[in-house]
């Protein structure tokens, strides 16, 4: 089943409203089978959105369209659905009742516009929305489908999960498609290519390579008859790539480096402290994304002078010998963490965020120090010369460096 979908609304044209249904309902296709072909946005305009219907009509088996439901003169999706079916809307009066009643519950009489929102065409059915005035539609003819949503997410979703998609389910039993993402970190994209080169270029199973702020990601597309079938084509793939990049490896599908190294402190009962000057504490913060962390997070040093890296215990003998921005500043770093806070872990980050270099290191040169009760590991490298890239990149490396300690130090045979 071919698939387009229409964002409507002048305020996503004029870039004040980001198009994040669009790439919602996207995700939601491929486990669905749905081959999703085009995303457009559309303004509120009668002629445009009925020429955006009429086309779609043409080349797409079923237009999904959020936005543009509300009871205002700008929303004019039923209207431009109407015109390119050739019907007219009529008043519901169940639906009017329905709002009638809506209004009533908070204890106001409801406005003549909301009228709108209970009309309906022959070729159509009322979707049901639980959070909201604007009931969708869903559009059948001539075998084709057209499905409008309410543009906020929050009624969108649900509609979506409780309407929609259990609808779809049934209609689509064509093939399902599995996606399988595997995330590595430490090997660079050409690297990778190279290693795994003959699973590239192939359609089913379908290998995509991506480079993304925490390293370098994988994804198995496998399209099959069922789901079992498609997680079967994507076994062998997932194999070798385990087999060839082991090592480098560190999560899948939606798993984050905070989640990862988080997951592994879990695992084996372990805590971590932390202390950072170059990153700001985005480290941290990043640690404490996840809910639950402070089972394992005992806390972080923000110190991002040199007074207070000396108020905390580096060694002054250290950093007057190597400077902040330093190998050894990281590791002393690390060790102060460790210690002060009794933790099994620490990781330290130091290096030069900008604007100007520091002790003669250019900006984006950065020092990671892992201090383990057992080992310690040291890292730098230098990330492009932007402070959030910085800030992101060198505290992922940091969290997946410590979860692949953790995992040699915890899981090796
Ligand atoms: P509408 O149904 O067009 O009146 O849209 C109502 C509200 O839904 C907008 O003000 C936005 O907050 C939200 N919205 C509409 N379209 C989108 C979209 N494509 N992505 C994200 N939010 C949207
Ligand atoms: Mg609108």
């Amino acid at each position: 089943m071919k698939a387009e979908i229409l964002s409507i609304g002048t305020e996503l044209l004029m870039g004040e409203l980001t198009d994040t249904n669009g790439s919602w309902i996207a995700t939601q296709l491929p486990p669905l089978g749905i081959q999703l072909q085009w995303v457009s946005i559309i303004g509120d305009d009668l002629d445009k959105l009925t020429e955006a219907f009429t086309r779609g009509l043409e080349r797409s088996d079923v237009i999904f369209t959020t936005g543009g439901l509300g009871p205002t003169q700008d929303d004019l999706t039923r209207e431009a659905v109407a015109a390119a079916l050739g019907e007219a809307p009529t008043v519901q009066q169940e639906v009017v009742d329905n709002l009638e009643e809506y209004f009533a519950g908070r204890g106001i009489s409801m406005p003549s516009h909301n009228i709108k929102q209970a009309h309906l065409i022959p070729s159509a059915q009322f979707v049901r929305n639980r959070n909201g005035t604007a009931p969708g539609w869903w559009a059948e003819k001539n075998g084709k489908m057209i499905v409008c949503m309410p543009g906020p997410p929050g009624e969108m979703q649900p509609i979506w999960h409780e309407e929609v998609a259990p609808r779809l389910r049934e209609l689509v039993d064509e093939e399902v498609t599995v996606t399988r993402n595997i995330k590595t970190l430490g090997m660079s994209e050409a690297a990778i290519d190279e290693e795994i080169s003959e699973f590239f270029g192939h359609e089913n199973p379908y290998l995509g390579i991506y480079s993304k702020a925490d390293g370098i990601h994988l994804r198995v597309i496998a399209r099959a008859k069922d789901e079992e079938t498609a997680r079967a084509m994507i076994v062998p793939v997932e194999a070798a790539i385990t087999d060839r990049l082991g090592q480098f490896i560190w999560g899948y599908d939606a798993e984050t480096p905070e989640e990862a190294a988080g997951q592994a402190l879990t695992d084996h009962g372990l805590t971590l402290a932390t202390m950072e000057s170059a990153s700001g504490g985005f480290l941290a913060n990043s640690i404490t994304d996840i809910s639950g962390s402070t089972s394992y997070y005992i806390g972080g040093i923000v110190a991002t002078t040199r007074g207070m890296l000396l108020a905390n215990g580096v060694p002054s003998r250290i950093l007057e010998e190597n400077g902040m921005a330093s190998a050894e500043t990281a590791m002393a770093m690390a060790y102060v963490a460790r210690d002060s806070m009794e933790a099994d872990y620490s990781i330290a980050i130091a290096g030069v965020i900008g604007p100007e270099p520091v002790d003669d290191q250019p900006v984006g040169q950065v020092f990671v120090a892992i201090a383990g009760k057992r080992h310690t590991r040291q890292l730098q490298f230098r990330t492009p010369p932007r402070r959030i890239v910085i800030k992101r990149r060198v505290s992922n490396t940091a969290l997946t460096e410590l979860r692949k300690l953790i995992v040699a130090e915890h899981e090796a045979l």
